[in-house]
């Protein structure tokens, strides 16, 4: 049996992944990326790591909690500037607007990350244990595995019954991938020899 990515006890939950390198170019004509997929990726990770994992996005305010904490501070730094403006600074409008300001962003940012919070937990729970399980597996495994090598952004892939079931369009927007190498990943997904 493979090791758990994350804690490297025998990992009973078995992943696969296609590999995509994704390079960033920025030239007069503005932004634009150079895609290529690289090779199959194999993993595993432990029920215990999984587990863990599920639990922590089942929970919306834990599941995106260092994005949380920023953005409580950036609300508390608000209400103190506005505070600081009302009593020494004699109310004067620039701090008090860029009080204001962190503020909404500060409120903003948490609804936001706790609606996406809500939305993971619906979307989780509906599933099949098993299902979920694996899920939050392919989270673990993204997070512990490289997201950049040189230059180039790497993501994943997950190589399953789901993404054997979609066409190329679907990966498409899914996996951000160009159109010339969404029809590339699928075929390479559908190769016999898998
Ligand atoms: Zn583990």
């Amino acid at each position: 049996m493979k090791q758990c990515i994350s804690c490297k006890e025998p990992g009973e939950i078995s992943l696969r992944a296609l590999e995509v390198r994704t390079l960033p170019i920025r030239d007069l004509g503005g932004e634009r990326k150079v895609q290529a997929l690289g090779g199959f990726v194999d993993g595993a990770v432990c029920e215990k790591c999984a587990r863990k994992q599920l639990a922590l996005e089942l929970d919306p305010l834990q599941s995106n909690r260092r994005s949380n904490i920023g953005f409580a501070i950036v609300f508390v730094m608000g209400i103190l500037i506005l505070i600081l403006t009302y009593t020494l600074l004699k109310g004067q409008w620039v701090y008090a607007a860029l009080g204001a300001a962190a503020i909404i962003c500060g409120v903003l940012g948490l609804y936001d990350n706790i609606r996406s919070g809500i939305r993971r937990k619906k979307e989780l729970s509906s599933l099949p244990e098993k299902k979920a399980l694996y899920q939050a597996a392919w989270s673990v495994f993204v997070q512990n595995s490289p997201s950049k090598d040189e230059d180039a952004d790497l993501s994943y892939i997950p190589i399953d019954e789901d993404t054997l079931r979609r066409k190329n369009g679907d990966l498409m927007i899914l996996y951000k991938l160009l159109p010339a190498i969404a029809v590339e990943a699928y075929n390479k997904i559908h190769q016999k020899d898998l």
